[in-house]
């Protein structure tokens, strides 16, 4: 029987901690694997064909995570100099160590969003004219679901039209969907439809799917071609990745129809912490909940501090603000556990 260290603590810091299920463990033993830096890894090769099918793209690349994925596909799609246009809080711009600038020499252009989403007329004024003084606009990139504004989901409306506006300066759009399977089950279509406003697509197995490792990037067979070349120089052509896939195949088969479990429970979470006056909380659209705690007197690390004390763990998502993220390795009584510690928490400090 596998145990884990972690299993007393209660852990809504991300969906990245989920661990592997017992039939990704055995199709991780069991599978065939061969050396895909040769192509000769049939799970890598029935993984990447998979991705490409359930998003309607041509061709799938399997990478190490969801950062490299993003950069593979900034780097493909753009040359140095280049400018990309991308909302504030985007993933890409806030938490990857700026490597696309660092390594592929382009600019990031920043354009606030509501809920994550780009106004798309602010968009299309954010792309360069021909002048000699400006850089040209390399790409455009989207996030569904976007993180920072709390799992919002990017409506298909939006994503049409900065589709349409890209399509008109032939400006490709890679789209950051990390999480494009809660974005789907939380509007009711399929990642395919999602996945149609946009050239290459990145998402992560590794998440709420609980593979342990890996993202599959998705586009056109000559664009996965060029990105598997950039792939192998960041060093990320793995060889019998097989075993790292065959969880991969696991998570795409069976682990996306669980995901309205992880988005009840959001909400059941909310609900709770909107019954409390100390705390603001935006209704989740999907297995992220957002709550600011300015009105308790805490900030967010005294709260978060507290909370490990009662072996809960959280993150921090500003000086107010606390990430709750649900996943398969939280249930509704770990939920209890964190609504009836946050209520204590807040007791003490009014005393
Ligand atoms: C998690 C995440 C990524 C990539 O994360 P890795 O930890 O590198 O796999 C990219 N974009 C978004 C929106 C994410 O939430």
């Amino acid at each position: 029987m596998l145990t884990d260290m972690a299993d007393k603590k209660v852990d809504f810091r991300s969906d990245t901690v989920t661990r592997p299920t017992p039939k990704m463990r055995r199709a991780m033993y069991e599978t065939e694997v061969g050396d895909d830096v040769y192509g000769e890894d049939p799970a890598v090769n029935k993984l990447e064909e998979k991705a490409a099918d359930l998003l309607g793209k041509e061709a799938g690349l399997f990478v190490t995570s969801g950062t490299q994925g993003n950069l593979i596909s900034v780097l493909t799609h753009t040359l140095p100099g280049q400018e990309v246009i991308l909302e504030s809080e985007s993933h890409i711009f806030y938490y990857e160590a700026a490597g696309a600038a660092l390594i592929g020499g382009v600019q990031m252009r920043t354009i606030p969003g509501k809920r994550g989403a780009m106004n798309p007329s602010k968009v299309e004024a954010a792309i360069r004219s021909d002048d000699i003084h400006f850089p040209s606009t390399g790409l455009i990139a989207l996030e569904n679901t976007h993180n920072r504004a709390g799992g919002a989901v990017i409506p298909l409306s939006n994503m049409a039209a900065l589709a349409t506006i890209a399509r008109k300066h032939a400006i490709p759009i890679h789209l950051d969907g990390a999480r494009i399977f809660n974005a789907a089950v939380a509007s009711g279509t399929t990642a395919k439809e999602i996945a149609s406003y946009a050239d290459s697509i990145s998402f992560c197995l590794s998440k709420g799917l609980c593979a342990p490792v890996g993202s599959v990037i998705v586009g056109r067979k000559e664009w996965i071609d060029k990105a598997r070349k950039w792939r192998k120089r960041l060093g990320g052509g793995m060889r019998q990745a097989g075993i790292l896939a065959a969880a991969g195949i696991v998570a795409l088969e069976q682990m996306i129809r669980r995901l309205p479990e992880d988005h009840a429970l959001a909400q059941y979470l909310a609900e709770g912490l909107a019954e409390l006056p100390e705390v603001d909380v935006v209704l989740p659209e999907t297995n992220i909940v957002l709550m600011n705690v300015e009105k308790s007197g805490l900030t967010a690390k005294q709260l978060l501090q507290r909370l490990e004390d009662e072996d809960i763990l959280a993150t921090d998502f500003g000086p107010f603000t606390v990430r709750l993220v649900t996943h398969k390795d939280v249930d509704r009584t770990g939920a209890d556990r964190l609504l009836d510690a946050v209520k204590n928490i807040f007791k003490g400090e009014a005393r």
